[in-house]
């Protein structure tokens, strides 16, 4: 129809769209050489358990180094990964990869968890549990060390994604769900997932904490979390304010930038010690 040809031609003429076309085209074929090229790397960012401020776990963050463009987001190549079918690929990679280094630490005497996301593609994924079985079985990481982290996805069968979990469940690994309360299917996936955490989306950490409602829902999230038997962390934590309300509230775990950004497995170790003393003075241990 006439629209439409309108809108093609607009977009056939107009350079700055032909550019942008061409540069998704280039990292569309980056991407598809990215993991071959070992171009990936992981971030890893400590979660703090709030009453003793020690490092409970990492979560893993994926980060493309591309040879020209340098650091690439998770949030700009992860979707279109899965719109390529290179998720599965690059997913099995990250798992290994989490799953190696985290047994490497504690073998050296950081007793860390680890933390690794999971995209909607990879959950309906035929193999996804021998994956997870060959990662443990690889890297000999203690299955209970490891946790997935899941996200609500508009249109999941609730009911398939349940029986898969169940069987990652049975191998003594954990399951997460992240950035909980923004989905609109939230409270189904609570009662139908096999969950043992939950992480509370960075938007209800920062609201403003003066105001009844944000202060109100994140208590109603940590006090379902209780009653779940669920374990709850906090995402996107930045200021001091933010760990006195979630001290407050009884929440589990925090993590964020004012504990530590997200940082090579090196870099990590070698940040260690200033980490936990940044974190010793903002959490003061309960003597109980
Ligand atoms: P996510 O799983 O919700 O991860 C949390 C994001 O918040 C990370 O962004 C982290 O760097 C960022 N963050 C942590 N603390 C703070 C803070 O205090 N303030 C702010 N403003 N941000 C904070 P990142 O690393 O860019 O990852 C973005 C998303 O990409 C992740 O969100 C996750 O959905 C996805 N992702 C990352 N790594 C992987 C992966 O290995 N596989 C898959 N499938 N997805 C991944
Ligand atoms: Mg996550
Ligand atoms: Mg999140
Ligand atoms: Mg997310």
């Amino acid at each position: 129809d006439a629209k439409r040809n309108n809108k093609g031609k607009y977009a056939f003429y107009n350079p700055r769209i032909i550019q942008g076309l061409r540069k998704r085209l280039e990292l569309e074929m980056d991407l598809r050489h990215a993991v071959k090229r070992n171009e990936f790397t992981l971030y890893y960012q400590p979660q703090i358990d709030l009453r003793t401020g020690a490092i409970a776990g990492c979560e893993a963050l994926i980060r493309w180094v591309h040879p020209v463009r340098g650091v690439i987001s998770p949030a700009v190549f992860i979707p279109l990964a899965e719109e390529l079918g290179l998720i599965e690929e690059i997913g099995q990679w990250v798992l290994n990869t989490a799953c190696r280094q985290t047994k490497a630490w504690n073998d050296q005497g950081f007793p860390f968890n680890i933390s690794v996301n999971l995209s909607p593609r990879q959950l309906f994924q035929e193999n996804l549990l021998s994956l997870v079985e060959s990662a443990l079985k690889e890297s000999g990481l203690q299955p209970e060390r490891l946790q997935l982290e899941i996200t609500e996805t508009a249109g999941a069968d609730l009911f398939v994604m349940s029986q898969k979990l169940l069987a990652i469940e049975a191998l003594g690994v954990r399951i997460s769900i992240d950035d909980f309360g923004t989905g609109y299917n939230s409270l189904n996936y609570l009662k139908q997932l096999p969950l043992s955490q939950l992480k509370i989306d960075p938007s209800f950490i920062r609201g403003d904490h003066h105001d009844q409602q944000d202060v109100a829902l994140v208590r109603m999230i940590v006090a379902l979390a209780a009653e779940l038997n669920l374990q709850v962390v906090a995402e996107g934590v930045e200021s001091a304010d933010h760990v006195r309300f979630l001290k407050q509230t009884h929440c589990a775990l925090a993590q964020g930038y004012l504990f530590a950004r997200p940082l090579g497995a090196e870099q990590l170790i070698e940040q260690l010690g200033a980490i936990r003393q940044r974190t010793s003075e903002i959490i003061i241990p309960e003597t109980q």
